[in-house]
């Protein structure tokens, strides 16, 4: 018979919460590591909008300029009229020129350098520039150098309060580094995606499908202790 949800360890109640998410959504396979600079600026646009508008403004962006060398001889304002869809386009633009400026005087417009590092110095050295946070930097990690780091955006950070998987306050830095610690890493790329599926089909922030959740039985939400 299952434990109950308040007897189970934290790492054994996130382990069958990703377990319940898997079921319903599919467990994703990893894709092929992507270029982790194209991953970096799409992080950098995809802060606090829409992947259809941060996506429409790195097309835009690459259309404009084609290639790394030809982007990095653009002033801050080209970069910022190339990437409006994204919206705040002058702090955006002025973090890609930050990311261009700081590879300028490494080895090239590439991140490649980096792939001999182990994920904390990654980590480090990304988030030294001005405009990359953390989860930027992770989306680094995971998308472009296939490293097991679990990255949590807004919906993966709204369900783990729900389920009770970080404190109700825990900001975004923490909760990298309680969660990286509960999910194992043969599940931390399925697990990030799949939270965010969920928190996109099912969780949502009013009105959460509470009835057709399959991880209502470990939910603190539903019995009121959190929002
Ligand atoms: S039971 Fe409701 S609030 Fe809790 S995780 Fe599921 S959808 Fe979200």
């Amino acid at each position: 018979m299952a434990r109950p949800a308040h007897k189970l360890t934290p790492r054994t109640k996130a382990v069958a919460v990703l377990g319940a998410l898997a079921e319903r959504y599919g467990e994703k396979e990893r894709a092929a590591p992507s270029d982790p600079l194209a991953v970096l600026v799409r992080g950098v646009l995809s802060q606090n909008t829409s992947d259809v508008n941060s996506g429409r403004a790195y097309r835009s962006l690459m259309d404009r300029f084609g290639d790394w060398d030809s982007l990095a001889g653009a002033t801050r304002g080209q970069i910022a009229r190339a990437i409006k869809s994204a919206g705040l386009a002058d702090q955006k633009a002025a973090a890609i020129r930050a990311i261009l400026d700081w590879l300028g005087k490494q080895d090239g417009y590439s991140l490649d350098f980096l792939r001999g590092l182990d994920s904390p110095e990654v980590e480090r050295r990304l988030r030294a520039i001005k405009g990359v946070g953390v989860k930027t930097a992770r989306l680094v990690l995971l998308f472009g150098f296939g490293r097991p780091v679990f990255v949590v955006d807004t919906h993966v950070l709204r369900v783990s309060k729900r389920l009770g998987l970080i404190p109700p306050g825990c900001g975004r830095g923490k909760a990298h580094v309680l969660l990286d610690d509960l999910v194992p890493d043969s599940q931390k790329y399925s697990g990030h995606l799949n939270m965010i599926e969920h928190g996109r089909r099912t969780c949502h922030p009013r009105t959460p499908a509470c009835d057709a959740c399959p991880a209502r039985q470990w939910c603190l939400h539903v019995r009121g202790q959190v929002q």
